[in-house]
Formats: C-alpha cells, structure tokens, sequence
C-alpha cells in the first residue's frame, strides 16, 4: 500500500504543485493543510505515514510548534519544508527531532529521495522502538536477574528480577558496588571472578552468595558476558542471575544426609558397604571394608566369582541371588583371605533395598569376622570332646556341690547314669573309708581356691569300693567368686591292687627262695640223722637200752622231715608227677577219707561241675591240697559249720589277668572250698600264705598249711585266691588251666623192697656226711662202694673203673659241676651207664628231661635206707625208672 502524506503548506500553489508531484510517485495525498492547528486536527484523524511541514506558517503556529506538538499525539515522520537558513531557526527545528529538512527550492529529486529515505528511516525506527520493546519486555519481566556492570564492577542497569531477588529499589543500587550485595567473604570471589570475566569475556557458572536487603542469604549461581569498544577496551558486563538456594539447599541437605550415612558406616569398625543388586558393583564401602579387602571378596563378589565355591554355576545355591529374588535378609558364611593372605571366617549379613517398584536395587551387606568365635568353638568342642572321651571320670558341680556334669567315664566307673547324679550331691559315692576330718580337710582346701589333690575310696552303684587318684579344683569367675568344681579322677583300684599282689608275689619269692635254701641244707642234716639213727637201730635189737632214744632220735628227725617237706613243697622243691585228671573224680576221693580228719558237726557239701575238663595235676598233691584246706576250714569252725566243696569250669579273660598277676588267660577248672568259720581280717588275710604264718596256739598250727598249698598250687601252673569277711567265712578259690591235650602218663611211685647186692657201685655227693652215712648202709648191704665229692672227680673215677662200676648214685645239687652235667658227661663216657639221681628238690626244664630220660631212677632226698636199698636194686636190675 502506497505511503499516504499529510502536506502541511500555506502557500496553496506550492502545496497543490507538492502533492502532485507525490502522487506522481506513487504516493497518496491524505490531506493538505495551510495552517499549523489543521495539521494537528488532521494528523490524528488521517494517521499519514509522513508530514511534510512548511517551517514558515500564517496562523498563531508555525510549523516547528506544530510539529512539536504532533509528536506528542502520534508517531509520524515529519521532513520540514524551509526556505529560511538561520540557525536559531535550524536549532530549534532540529529539537523536534524530524526526519529531514527539504530546502526550498527543491528539486522533484531531492523531493524523491528525501520522502524516501524519511519513510524508511521511520519504518526502520519503528523496527527498532519495537523491537527494543520487546527487549524491554523481556528485559523487565524475566525471571532471571539481569545486572550489567561497567569496568569497576559498579552497577549501570539491573531488571526488576534481580530487584524483587536482592529486596532493592532501582534507585538504591544503579552506580553502586555489585560487591556491597554480597554475603561475607564473597567479595574477593567476586574480584577474582570479575577480573576472569574481563578478561575472558565470559563467566558460567559461577556461584555467590548474595545478601537481601531483609539480610537473608541466597545461593546465586552467575552466568555473564562481557562486551568491548571498537578498540577492544571492555565497555560492560551482562550478567543473568539465578537464585539456586532451593537447588544448593536440596544439595547441601544431600551432602549432610551423605556425611551422616558416612558418619555411621566409619562408626562401624566391621566392613560394611553396599553393593548394586544388579553387577554387584560396590556404591559405597566403609574404611574397614576397604583396608580389610573385603569389597573385592565381598560375599556377592565371592559367590559371583567364586573366590572358594564357582558361583557361575547356576545350580550353586547362591545365597545372594536369592535375596535378590525374594528380597529376605540373609546371612552367609564364607572364607575371606585377608590382606595378609590369612584365611579367616566371615560372616555377612546381607540386606535387600528396595526401590519404588519393589524390586531389589541393592543389598547392604555387614560383615563379622567370626574367625576367634568359631575357633573358640571349635575349641570348646575339642575340649567336650575330650572329656568325653576320657578315660578318667570328670565330674563338675555348681557351687554348692551340687553336680551339673559326669563324664561317660564316671558312668562306667560308678554305674550311676548321668541323669541319675546331675542335680545330686557326690555324697552318694561315699564310701565311708574316709574320716570326717578327711573330707573337711579337702573343703578347707577347696574353699580357700585351691586345688585339692589325693585318693579317695569312693562306692559304686552296685557298693564296689573303687580307688581314685583325684584332682579337684575350684573354678572362679571374673570377680573370684567360685562358680564350679571340676573333679577329675583316676582310677587306681587296679593299679593299688596290682601293686599289692606284686609285692606279695615278691616277698612268696623271696620267702620261697630263703626256705628252699635252708630247707636243702637241713635236709642233708637230717639224713645223716635218719640215716645213722637207721644204722644203729638195724644193729640193736628190741630190748637195747638205747633202742628208745634212738626211736625218739628216728620220730624227731622224720617229723624235721615233716616240715622240711612243707617248706620245700613251699618253694616248688618238691617231685610233681602231673597226669591227666578229673577234678570232681580226685575230689570224690578225697571225700571219702575227709571223715577221718574233720568230725560229723560239720557238713560237708560238694557241688561239682558236670563236664568238667581235665586238668594236670599230682593226685597226691592235689590230695594234700584239698586236705590241707579242709583241716583249716574245720579249725575255722569251732563249733560246726558247713564246708563246701564246688568246682567250675570257668575261662579266664585279659581283663581278669590283669587284675590277678599270677593267672594266665584262657580255660580253667576251679576248684572252691567255703567254710563258714570265723573268717579273717585284711591283716591276717595278707600273710596267711607265708610258711609259718599261723593265728593258732602252738602245737596246733604250724603255719605251713597254706604255704604248701600255695606252693603245690604255683607247681600245677595254677593261682589261688581267698575271699574273707570275720565272723562270715572263708572261701579260697583255687584255678587250674584245663588241658588242651593230654600229655604224656607220667610213671607212678611203685614201692619195692629193701634189697642189698655184690655189685660195685659209685655214690657222688658233695655232703661228706651224707657220703659216709649211705656208704656204710650200701657196704652193709654187700655193695662194694667207690665214692666221690663232686662230679670231676666222678668222672675220673668212672674212667678209671667204669667198666666195674655198675650204678652211680649221683647227687644232683653240688658245687663245682652241676649235677646234670656230671650225668652228661657219664653218658658220653658210657652211653649204658646207670645212674641213679638223688636229689632233694625238683628240677625243670633241660634238666628235668635229662634226669627222667638219662637215669635208671630218682630218689627223692630225704630218704631212708630201705628206699635207698630198693631203688639202687631195681636200678641195677630194671633199668627202669624207679621214683622214691
Ligand atoms: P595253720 O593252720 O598251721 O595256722 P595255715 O598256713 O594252714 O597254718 O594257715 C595260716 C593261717 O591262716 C591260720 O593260722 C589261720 O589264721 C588262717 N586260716 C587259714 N585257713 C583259714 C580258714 N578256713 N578260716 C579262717 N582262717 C584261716
Ligand atoms: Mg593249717
């Protein structure tokens, strides 16, 4: 649309010459007027684009008044038309600010292109006003604080943002100090910054705390630009302010929040940390999880790469991802290697968290090294262990002596169940060995916190007596205060009784040895006694003076013999022919003469065995046992009674030998004789196998009774024992060990009867006495005699005169060589020689065999004269094996 144009000129002709050279170039005339006040009826009714306004006007206005005046009314370009040139006239024209000046007279050119350029400055005057509007609007109604600054960071121009954010009028703050409205300490921030901006020509970021008039504080963050003259030199600043106290506060809150979770992870001194549900990534770990290496081996890392179990394996029942599933606390146990490369045993305790949608983000994991907790319990399971394994009785008790605890090995000892005696007191072991001072003395100790050590003799359930090696201590607390006892015991009763029987077995032996020696010694004695006694009775007939001395002489001797017998018998010294026997029938026998030994009032019971096994044994001797055991057992009751005789096959096991050193396992008969007499005390009872032991008058005991027993016992292999109670009875128990096989049948003695002969015989014994004794009888009975005192001379006799020589009565105990050697050396001189042994005692073994094999027979010593005359005859006549 074409521009219209309102002429405002007095002169008509020039105005109507002016407006149709415009429409000549295509502009519309939207009025022409000739005086000052129509233009300005006009203007506000046509709204022209352009006035073209005659400076010179008639009327009460000229054009510059007009002018001024439709500036005020509405925005229109005006070019003022003038003739006039003054310059008082131009000022107060250019005060009206017009678009430009046409000087009359103009060119229709000048016309062209002034009009022209006015309307286009106008529109583009218009552009800027409107877009500087726009600005403006922008400008004043942002959000965001606008400040510009000049060099000195003075304040040239804030918008009403940063007013209404710092409290401030305009007017308070144009021209001041950006930095007065800052909070304390900010200032020199903003120096530093400001200098950076001028330099840079730019700043992001930058954060301050400013101060509101009312004094508050804000976080405000700065972002600003810096603009530059032509020669480069800064002119200002821009800056956009923003308040972020709402964002700082959040993240200030944050950071507290995070301190605080910090604060309580480091206030535990155990790893503890947390992970991403879903890589396991750590999120946060404290101190102790980092110095110990347990983030690497956390149990989610553990069970994912499987540092002790392959968790890749999807079967692996992983306890984490469990948790991830079912979002359930868990506690997992695993093997950590510490920084120092050590095993240790952890504990970790893991938790879910849950995010909004239900699902497990990450676990919380806590961590406990139970490593010492689970050594203690190791330790203390060890340590149960062992007592309960124990082979000593351990018995533990409150305070007050109450017990709280036995050991399997109390229960076997004692035969009190466990739940018997807890909540007892160990009173009930009492046994009443012990005094009360005894037990008073062991509480004495106790209380005063120490420990009590000796041997108690306690009773069983079943009313054993048991001796025990017993050690008690008190256990205290941490205050001192004794909160236990701990007994442990040993039992001895085995050991005291094996010690005892040992000792006993000793001093048998010893005693055993010192009878034998002198039993020996005196035998040879009484030979020569019996033997001349022998002598001068044979010469003297019934009616001599002497006969009765040498008769008396004769008894005394034999009865010496008596004991002798006893005492050898004692010490095994004594001729044993074992066959094979039945006990019960030996003891069928041997009840049958009882009757003649033990009076009617007392009665006599036998209980034997069927099936019993045969034993080896010396009838004979077996008689004198039995004998001997039936007279005491009469002796024992007085006034009557009852005796019984019983046997068993019974088997002895380990455990019994262990208790009875001189038995051997295996199959045995027993044999047991009870009385019900006056019994024996453990005083007496300990001696009685003692040869000359005795509780009886003289004259009615000689104490050899049971010593010959024992010793006929030890002979036969066999052991015995006694059992008595005072005023109850007595009841000995005698074990033979049953025969596997029968061995070979011993000959029995055969009597014969005194002979004499011509024959040349050679008696060696060392005892000259007993030389000159057996001599004379053999002389007296026709023998021509050589004789020898030890065995080397024997033998060089026998060299000499063997061939005359038809028997060697050999000694078998003599100094110098032995006598079976001497009959080893006979035999290799003349393999046919015979050889009579003569011997006080009963050999063994090597010997024993030589003297059963290479003699023509053994005469026992002491021996009288017709057994010497006999046996020396069937020696030389037989050849066999004669027994004396
Ligand atoms: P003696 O009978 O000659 O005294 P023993 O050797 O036979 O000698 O016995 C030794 C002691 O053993 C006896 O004195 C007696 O005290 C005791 N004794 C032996 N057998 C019995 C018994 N059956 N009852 C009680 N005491 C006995
Ligand atoms: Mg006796």
């Amino acid at each position: 649309m074409a521009a219209s144009v309102l002429i405002v000129e007095d002169e008509v002709i020039l105005g109507k010459e002016l407006a149709r050279s415009l429409q000549r170039m295509g502009y519309t005339i939207a009025g022409r007027v000739t005086s000052g006040e129509k233009a300005l009826a006009q203007v506000v009714e046509l709204q022209p684009d352009l006035v073209l306004m005659d400076i010179v006007l008639t009327g009460s206005m000229n054009g510059i008044e007009a002018a001024d005046r439709i500036r005020t009314l509405c925005d229109v370009p005006i070019i003022y038309l003038t003739a006039h040139t003054e310059a008082e006239v131009l000022e107060r024209a250019r005060a009206t600010e017009p678009y430009a000046y046409l000087a009359k007279p103009y060119t229709e050119e000048q016309l062209r292109t002034t009009v022209y350029i006015a309307l286009y400055k106008h529109k583009m005057q218009k552009r800027i006003e409107e877009s500087e509007r726009k600005f403006r609007l922008l400008f004043e109604n942002t959000p965001l604080g606008y400040q510009a600054l000049d060099e000195k960071g003075h304040i040239i121009e804030v918008n009403k943002a940063w007013l209404e954010l710092f409290g401030y009028s305009r007017d308070e703050v144009l021209g001041k100090w950006f930095g007065n409205f800052l909070g304390p300490g900010q200032q020199d921030l903003f120096v530093k910054g400001y200098s950076r901006l001028m330099a840079t020509g730019r700043i992001r970021g930058a954060e301050l705390k400013v101060a509101t008039k009312t004094g508050t504080t804000l976080y405000a963050t700065i972002d600003g630009l810096a603009t530059y003259d032509d020669d480069g030199r800064f002119t200002q600043s821009h800056c956009i302010i923003r308040d972020d106290t709402d964002r700082k506060q959040a993240e200030i809150a944050l950071q507290r929040q995070n301190e605080y979770l910090s604060t309580i992870m480091e206030s535990v001194t155990n790893p503890f940390y947390i992970v991403n549900a879903h890589d396991y990534s750590v999120v946060r770990a404290n101190t102790a999880a980092q110095s110990k290496g347990v983030v690497e081996q956390s149990t989610c890392h553990y069970t994912t790469h499987g540092r002790a179990e392959p968790c890749d394996d999807r079967d692996f029942p992983c306890p984490v991802r469990e948790l991830v599933r079912t979002a359930a606390p868990t506690t997992v146990q695993h093997i950590h290697y510490g920084v120092d490369g050590q095993p240790r045993n952890i504990e970790v305790h893991a938790y879910p968290i849950v995010d909004g949608r239900g699902k497990v983000s990450q676990i919380i994991e806590y961590c406990l090294d139970v490593t010492e907790r689970k050594r203690v319990e190791e330790d203390r399971h060890r340590l149960a262990t062992a007592i309960e394994q124990s082979a000593d009785s351990v018995v533990i008790t409150d305070s007050q002596g109450t017990i709280q605890y036995v050991n399997p090995a109390f229960e076997r000892l004692t035969g009190y169940a466990r739940d018997e005696v807890v909540g007892r007191n160990p009173r009930i072991l009492k046994s009443g060995k012990q005094s009360a001072a005894f037990y008073s003395q062991l509480w004495k100790t106790l209380s005063a916190g120490r420990v009590w050590r000796g041997r108690l003799v306690n009773k069983t359930r079943d009313g054993r007596l048991v001796e025990e090696d017993a050690t008690i201590s008190p256990v205290m607390d941490a205050s001192g205060k004794i909160v236990n006892y701990v007994a442990v015991k040993h039992d001895v009763t085995t050991e005291v009784q094996l010690q005892k029987q040992l000792v006993q077995a000793q001093k048998m032996e010893s005693i055993g040895t010192l009878a034998g020696g002198i039993a020996h010694d005196f035998n040879n004695l009484l030979q020569v006694v019996v033997g001349y006694t022998a002598m001068l009775l044979m010469d003297k007939d019934e009616n001599h003076p002497d006969g009765e001395a040498l008769a008396a002489i004769r008894q005394a001797a034999h009865d010496g013999a008596g004991l002798i017998k006893g005492l050898l018998t004692f010490s095994r010294k004594v001729e044993y022919y074992p066959r094979p026997v039945n006990l019960n029938q030996e003891v069928k026998r041997v009840y049958k003469i009882l009757p003649r030994m033990i009076p009617k009032m007392i009665d006599v019971q036998m209980r034997l065995a069927d099936g019993l096994r045969p034993i080896n044994a010396d009838p004979n001797q077996f008689e004198q046992i039995l004998l001997n055991l039936a007279v005491n057992a009469h002796q024992a009751m007085p006034g009557g009674g009852t005796l019984t005789i019983e046997t068993a096959n019974v088997t002895l096991d380990e455990y019994y030998c262990k208790l009875h050193l001189d038995a051997a396992p295996g199959d045995h008969v027993r044999l047991t004789i009870s009385d019900t007499g006056v019994g024996m005390d453990r005083e007496v009872l300990e001696h009685i196998f003692e040869p000359f032991f005795t509780t009886k008058e003289p004259g009615v005991g000689t104490g050899l009774g049971l010593a010959t027993v024992f010793g006929l016992i030890k002979t036969h292999q066999g052991h015995i024992t006694c059992e008595s109670e005072p005023a109850v009875g007595t009841s000995f128990n005698l074990y033979f060990p049953a025969i596997q096989r029968p061995s070979k049948l011993e000959v029995p003695v055969r009597e014969t009867p005194p002979v004499g002969g011509t024959e040349t015989l050679m008696l060696v014994d060392d005892d000259a006495k007993v030389r000159g004794f057996v001599k004379n009888l053999l002389v007296r009975a026709g023998y021509t005699v050589l004789t020898a005192p030890d065995g080397v001379e024997a033998l060089e006799v026998f060299k000499e005169r063997g061939s005359e020589i038809s028997l060697v009565i050999l000694d078998f105990i003599m100094p110098k060589m032995s006598g079976a050697e001497c009959l080893r050396k006979l035999l290799e001189i003349d393999p046919h020689a015979k050889v009579l042994i003569a011997s006080g005692y009963t050999a063994r073994g090597k010997d024993r065999e030589l003297m059963e094999n290479a003699s023509r027979g053994i005469l026992s010593k002491p021996y009288d004269a017709p057994g010497l005359l006999g046996a020396v005859r069937k020696a030389l006549d037989e050849g066999d094996k004669v027994v004396h």
